[in-house]
């Protein structure tokens, strides 16, 4: 069994409303509101779910680029919450983040080549004189061409420019990289590309991705697990398998019941779950199970009690479910309770 890399223990991210006269806090949303989970060495774990559910908060929160309210983030033996910045700062180097917008994260003033040599220094990875044909060969690894090499991020297009951003993470050696929805700004050609890119450069570089995407399409691509988050809480944690086969939470069928079914006509037809309403404020979430205000099953006590993750009737080992009644589901068919 592969060594445990990432062990997150309710992390909260509260970001502070100010108001009133003395622009004092008067509230605060909580887009991450206590997740705990593991991500093993050499996986793809990836968190997944609608706009605003807090996932890419809470990649935020993993790197310190935001400070957690709550909760512990151990990688590889160490409690980054706990670490002062100089330390963080030797750590981010095994921890690295894709944006979806790399363009934003890389200086339009620099060749490529000078992003990632720069990149390189800042850590200091390996003498001066060595920095720019490891540059290059990264640029290669990641399917762009050397005589690329000096030229500027605009003369890119939306693919290579992420590409870029992919050899700019790798060259600092990383074990995990947060993938934060790195092909959700690009064509649909050419995410499947940087998809493939992604999982080939993961088995040379023995790299483990956190992969957070609002897109189960993508997610399906690329995953060993999958958890999916609803108003900054994980509903569900499967293995990929058992989430598009087997999944139990309300929330995630309805997620499920939305991907197009590829051939209609053979007989493989899907029902549509239409949720109701919108999902609610993270200033003032629903008491007990977030997802109360929406689920075709409530009861009162899933107005009053937050349901843990837990196992259980057919589910597969190490998969967990935040329901109180998702064994009661599962017996009706997933028509009552
Ligand atoms: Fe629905 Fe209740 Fe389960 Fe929440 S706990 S998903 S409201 S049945």
């Amino acid at each position: 069994m592969s060594k445990e890399l990432l062990k997150v223990e309710g992390l909260k991210l509260y970001y502070p409303i100010k108001g009133g006269v003395f622009g004092q806090t008067v509230n605060h949303v909580k887009a991450v509101d206590g997740i705990s989970f593991t991500v093993n060495e050499g996986e793809t774990v990836s968190l997944v779910g609608e706009s605003g559910c807090g996932k890419s908060s809470a990649g935020r929160a993993i790197l310190r680029l935001e400070e957690p309210t709550a909760g512990s983030v151990v990688f590889d033996g160490k409690d980054l919450v706990t670490l002062s910045k100089s330390e963080m700062r030797k750590v981010r180097k095994d921890l690295q983040i894709i944006f979806q917008d790399p363009y934003a994260s890389i200086n339009p003033r620099q060749t490529i080549v000078k992003v990632l040599e720069e990149a390189m220094q800042i850590q200091n990875i390996l003498p001066r004189e060595e920095r720019r044909a490891r540059a290059i060969e990264l640029l290669e690894k990641v399917g762009l061409a050397a005589y690329q090499a000096d030229r500027f991020p605009h003369e890119f297009s939306g693919g290579q420019r992420q590409r870029v951003g992919i050899a700019r993470a790798l060259s600092l050696n990383p074990k995990l990289i947060i993938c934060d929805e790195p092909v959700s700004a690009l064509d649909v050609s050419i995410r499947a590309q940087v998809l493939n890119l992604l999982k080939k450069l993961q088995k040379e570089f023995k790299l483990t991705y956190l992969f957070i995407s609002h897109d189960l399409g993508v997610v399906r691509h690329i995953s060993d697990r999958i958890m999916v988050m609803y108003l900054g809480h994980i509903v569900e944690i499967a293995d990929k398998v058992s989430l598009f086969e087997n999944s139990r939470h309300p929330y995630t069928r309805a997620l499920l019941s939305a991907i197009p079914v590829p051939n209609p006509e053979k007989g493989r037809q899907r029902q549509r779950i239409i949720l109701k309403g919108d999902v609610p404020s993270p200033i003032n979430p629903p008491a007990g199970c977030r997802f109360h205000t929406r689920c075709l099953y409530v009861k009162d006590r899933c107005r009053e009690e937050i349901p843990e993750l837990r196992g259980g009737g057919h589910l597969a080992n190490g998969h967990l479910v935040a329901c109180h009644y998702f064994e009661e589901i599962e017996a009706g068919g997933g028509k009552t309770v």
